[in-house]
């Protein structure tokens, strides 16, 4: 049977998200049975990109700061990092306050900036991942997730937030070997086996719905998660807003690698679940996946996926050029182009695998998600 802690915070004010973290920590016993792993602590928040903590794009710095707190008291020797989708971590960590609280604490910013290669032998996808230095430089991981939803995978949470693990604009590259929804998932999956993280702790005081992971509108939850059980957190997560298990592919095929009845045994502690459930959550609407049709019928792929799959729409008028989508397109979909001497981005519908990464890196919400209307 697994844990999953929850307790209620209304605000980002210090002193209760503090003691919230402590007690979450004491409830679960955490740090007994993470001084069974050693003492080194990869804290993995996630650093998206660089937006104020109340656009709940990233972890909240006082949530960050409270793990930290608990930890330090605890003895253990604890690094920080992430690796943002474009932006260099210590500038997303400057906007997002982060820089400031790792300062007061003594605590170092983890090595993101080598890789390393890992073996991962048990993976039923990918057999071996490059990953940041930092992974193999502690001890343990701790997954710090904020709660969101995401319009290609249409949840994130502490599993998908140790993609960050790899590196930068690598992540991107993954989305072009794995275009297929479930392929990818599977890749996740096969991360999060491999870095088998020592627990999670989610921040959901004000999550994100709609069209996340960056262009959705906050959402007050009012709740911080942990358990010993990253998957269990994400499970218990996912149907709070309103998902059925079976929606989310990353979720359902990590718990097709546990044990049947794994799903009944989740405990749901500290809180009542009934009473914590945020009212009407705006979730991402069921996207087609065209992954099948490429595998059975592959000369009709692309014809399926225009039909069926959104696509990205650049609203001109919103976009301030600074060429991240350009930048996290591995498809190399998108160029500029001139008009009356105005730059704007054009993109090739024939090239683009549907990855959403550009909409969800643009800074302005200047990328749409539609599907071609004929
Ligand atoms: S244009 Fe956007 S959605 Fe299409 S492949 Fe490039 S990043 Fe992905
Ligand atoms: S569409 Fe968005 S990400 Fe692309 S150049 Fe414009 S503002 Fe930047």
């Amino acid at each position: 049977m697994s844990q999953v802690y929850g307790k209620r915070v209304l605000s980002y004010e210090t002193k209760a998200v503090f003691q919230a973290v402590e007690d979450l920590f004491a409830q679960g016993n955490f740090l007994k049975i993470l001084s069974q792993r050693g003492k080194r602590v990869l804290v993995k928040p996630n650093l998206l990109a660089s937006q104020a903590p109340e656009k709940a794009v990233t972890t909240h710095p006082v949530v960050v700061e409270a793990v930290i707190r608990v930890l330090k008291d605890g003895g253990f020797d604890v690094e920080v990092g992430d690796s943002p989708a474009i932006e260099d971590m210590i500038s997303v960590m400057k906007k997002t306050g982060l820089d400031e609280v790792l300062r007061r604490y003594g605590v170092r910013p983890a090595n993101f900036k080598e890789t390393v290669v890992v073996e991962n032998p048990k993976g039923k996808l990918v057999r071996r991942f490059e990953v940041v230095r930092a992974f193999v430089e502690n001890d343990m991981v701790i997954s710090l997730p904020k709660l969101k939803t995401h319009t290609q995978m249409f949840y994130t949470g502490a599993i998908k937030n140790l993609f960050g693990l790899v590196q930068g604009l690598q992540k991107s590259r993954f989305h072009l070997q794995f275009p297929e929804r479930e392929r990818f998932a599977r890749m996740i999956v096969d991360l999060y086996e491999m870095v088998n993280p020592v627990m999670s702790l989610m921040d959901a005081i004000v999550a994100m719905e709609g069209e996340g992971p960056q262009g959705g509108d906050p959402k007050e939850v009012g709740l911080l998660l942990a358990s010993l059980d990253t998957l269990s957190l994400d499970v218990v997560a996912a149907e709070l807003i309103g998902y059925q298990l079976d929606q989310i592919p990353i979720l359902r095929q990590a718990v097709e690698d546990r044990e049947k009845g794994y799903r009944e045994s989740i405990r749901l502690e500290g809180v009542n679940w009934e009473e914590v459930k945020p009212d009407h959550f705006v979730l991402v609407k069921e996207v087609s996946d065209t992954g099948f049709i490429r595998e059975r019928f592959p000369w009709l792929f692309v014809l399926a996926r225009n039909l069926l799959v959104p696509r990205p729409v650049f609203l001109h008028e919103k976009c301030i050029r600074c060429g991240r989508c350009l930048q996290i397109c591995s498809a190399e979909a998108l160029s500029w182009k001139e008009k009356k001497g105005k730059k704007f981005v054009s993109i090739n519908y024939q090239r683009c695998i549907r990855c959403f990464c550009c909409h969800e890196i643009c800074p302005v919400e200047a990328i749409e998600l539609r599907r071609k209307v004929w």
